[in-house]
């Protein structure tokens, strides 16, 4: 959508060549091409690709590398949907509606042969270097982050953080839960990571810090998140009231209102607060 520096990918060197974490939507597909090349790749030499999640800004472009024989890592809930991703399009078509094609392009299926189900704790080495997989539930229940010695592949688990701001959780529906959000931040934490490689936007060190801040902006949202549900549980009568508490909070936390704005681009309120919303109300049904 022209804007830069909102969604990345990862490239780790081996002596078998590169493996690719992520791939962005289909829609950015050219610009992902374009990165490949100033490493020196193109996109037929992409034989091991790792996926956090299948969410289509992350998983979009797996198709293509899937064409060309790549093996597909993904977590074992992920499988089927990249077999045949019709409920998945058919889900993200409830949000996004007529803004499919624009911002996501094409999502085509992706052969069972090419899939690799990456199991909680499972290792794998790839040209002398090891990938460890961690499921890591809270912004996807399907989500697992990889812990290599070049850092670990959070995919969204890690928040998004956008230049100096701070680590927020991305809450979309329908599978957050702050709970086993937490209990992924531990998980992370356990690793003793030195840097984190998230997907919205890039690799921050200081990996340890991070992860804290970003549980205390999962404790915040749920404190408040909670109080407002209480009192007024519709969503469409809730947006003012949370869309300026998050508004002040970003504003408090962001070292300029540019970025505050570049957070608010990166993940709309309203699709915040869809998310949120629907948490609690699963729990109080729980
Ligand atoms: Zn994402």
């Amino acid at each position: 959508m022209g804007q830069p520096k909102l969604i990345s990918v990862f490239l780790m060197e081996t002596t078998e060549g590169p493996v690719l974490f992520e791939t962005g939507p289909h829609s950015c597909f050219k610009y992902l091409e374009k990165g490949l090349a100033e490493n020196g790749y193109k996109k037929e030499d992409v034989k091991h690709l790792f996926l956090t999640h299948i969410h289509l800004d992350h998983a979009g472009g797996a198709w293509e590398f899937a064409k060309h024989g790549a093996k597909v890592y993904v977590h074992p809930v992920g499988v089927n949907h990249l077999i045949d991703p019709s409920r998945l399009v058919a889900s993200a078509t409830k949000l996004y509606q007529d803004k499919m094609d624009l911002l996501w392009g094409k999502f085509m299926p992706t052969p069972e042969k090419n899939l690799v189900v990456a199991a909680h704790n499972q290792a794998f080495e790839i040209g002398g270097k090891n990938i460890k997989v961690i499921h890591s539930p809270g912004h996807a229940n399907h989500h697992a982050a990889y812990a290599t010695e070049e850092g670990i592949v959070c995919g969204d688990v890690g928040g998004i953080r956008i230049a100096k701001g701070p680590p927020i959780p991305p809450c979309p529906p329908p599978d957050i839960h702050f709970d086993k959000w937490r209990e992924s931040i531990d998980l992370l934490l356990q690793e003793q990571p030195q840097i984190l490689h998230i997907a919205h936007f890039g690799s921050h060190d200081n990996a340890v810090q991070h992860l804290h801040d970003l549980r205390k902006e999962i404790d915040a949202l749920e404190t408040f998140s909670k109080d407002l549900y209480n009192k007024t549980p519709d969503k469409k009568e809730a947006y003012s009231e949370f869309n300026e508490w998050v508004r002040n909070r970003m504003l408090s936390l962001c070292p300029s209102k540019a970025i505050a704005d570049y957070y608010a681009i990166s993940m709309p309120t309203r699709m915040q607060l869809s998310g949120v919303y629907r948490y609690l109300m699963k729990k109080e049904t729980d």
